[in-house]
């Protein structure tokens, strides 16, 4: 089986989910809350400028129309200013949003699309993107990479080409407009995590439970009682239908290609 990071991390979630996104290849037409659609336009003005594709601004990422706080989206374009004129804490970057991929002893193929690989001390570090609503302390920092089953799938992936030093997350905060204008530093931030092999491990583990539950055809048990836990109440764009009020063939979803963004082949 060739199998994408992203379908691990939703058969991780929710089996339901994933049955819906990846089996059904439906999605909600409802578009992305206002933090996601922000963490992922910033996400593309990071990338544009480590791929040299000049220094777009924030709002050429934006979906039109997007309401949003102006102060909110000055601060962060305010940010973006910052990190085009400080230096980066990585001495050479070494591959921008490369697809890797690499077989387990099982015959499965991983594959995913890094972030950003770049070499600091003369050691190799993945590097993640992150926008953060708010201060996040180091531990809290260091419990995210514990608990997190994509830096293990990534650190073992990008450990196909050298051992890996650890995981630089490169993190913009989302701080107020006066916080930007006076204290533009503040909204970035550069945090280096190392990652055991015991991390690399575990999520390897969780990885082979989820090619099995793949591999079941069956349409899983719609497990109502834990995506309250997850996404909290009605976050879940598939609420309705697992509670029996929609179905999937009305106007609130729609047909995609969930590999769309997956334009190159993986090397
Ligand atoms: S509503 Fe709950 S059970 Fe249904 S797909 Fe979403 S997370 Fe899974």
């Amino acid at each position: 089986m060739r199998i994408n990071t992203s379908e691990i991390k939703c058969l991780d979630v929710c089996a339901q989910l994933h049955h819906y996104l990846w089996i059904d290849c439906i999605k909600p037409v409802a578009p992305d809350s206002e933090a996601l659609t922000l963490g992922k336009a910033t996400h593309s003005a990071i990338e544009a400028r480590l791929l040299n594709k000049g220094i777009p601004t924030l709002a050429t990422f934006l979906p039109t129309p997007f309401e949003c706080s102006p102060a909110k989206l000055e601060a962060l374009e305010l940010t973006l200013v910052e990190f085009d004129r400080r230096p980066h804490p990585w001495t050479e970057v070494i591959a921008v949003e490369q697809i890797v991929d690499r077989t387990l002893g099982t015959g499965d193929t991983i594959f995913g699309k890094i972030d950003l690989l770049a070499r600091w001390q003369g050691r190799l570090w993945l590097v993640e993107h992150k926008t953060l609503g708010g201060y996040r302390s180091p531990t809290q920092l260091a419990n995210y990479v514990r608990t997190s089953l994509q830096a293990g799938i990534y650190t073992w992936l990008a450990e196909k080409l050298e051992p890996i030093a650890g995981l630089m997350l490169n993190i913009v905060r989302k701080v107020s407009l006066k916080a930007a204008k006076e204290s533009p530093s503040s909204a970035l931030h550069v945090e280096f995590l190392t990652i055991g092999p015991d991390l690399v491990d575990h999520a390897l583990l969780d990885v082979q439970d989820a090619i099995s539950r793949r591999r079941s055809a069956e349409r899983p048990y719609r497990n109502r009682e834990s995506c309250r836990n997850t996404f909290g109440n009605g976050m879940c764009g598939f609420y309705g239908v697992c509670w029996g009020r929609e179905t999937l063939d009305s106007p609130a979803f729609t047909p995609y290609d969930p590999l769309a963004h997956y334009t190159e082949e993986a090397e």
